[in-house]
């Protein structure tokens, strides 16, 4: 795999994160160390994200795939499937559907993730 440029990120100096950039793909790549998983590499669409003190999206995926399915749709970012995803209830007794929105920016704005779960949602009825 080929990169040319590390920036370091300069808001999280208690961890190793870096960005990098991959010309194959044309994007960023955020590398998130974490004491539990080891870490994990999402893509960005802006070199400058920051981290803010969000949980480890490895782990969060993680937990959001075994806790119990709820009565409200949830929204992530699911490593696994690298991009965004809803969780939205269905059947009875209470399960629940996995669906990528398809946004693959592990940056993308909180607005959008959350208009494009609920286009999904609202197009959808899975009972
Ligand atoms: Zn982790």
């Amino acid at each position: 795999m080929r990169t040319t440029a590390v920036v370091p990120l300069t808001l999280d100096r208690a961890s190793s994160a870096r960005v990098t950039f991959r010309p194959h793909e044309g994007c960023w790549w955020l590398w998130r160390p974490c004491r539990t998983c080891g870490g994990v590499e999402v893509p960005l669409r802006n070199r400058t994200a920051t981290l803010d003190g969000s949980p480890c999206p490895a782990c969060e995926t993680q937990r959001r795939r075994l806790e119990p399915p709820s009565a409200d749709p949830a929204v992530w970012y699911d490593t696994k499937l690298e991009g965004w995803v809803v969780r939205l209830p269905c059947g009875d007794p209470p399960a629940a559907a996995l669906m990528p929105i398809e946004i693959r920016w592990y940056d993308a704005g909180w607005a959008e993730v959350h208009r494009a779960a609920a286009d999904l949602a609202y197009g959808l009825e899975l009972d």
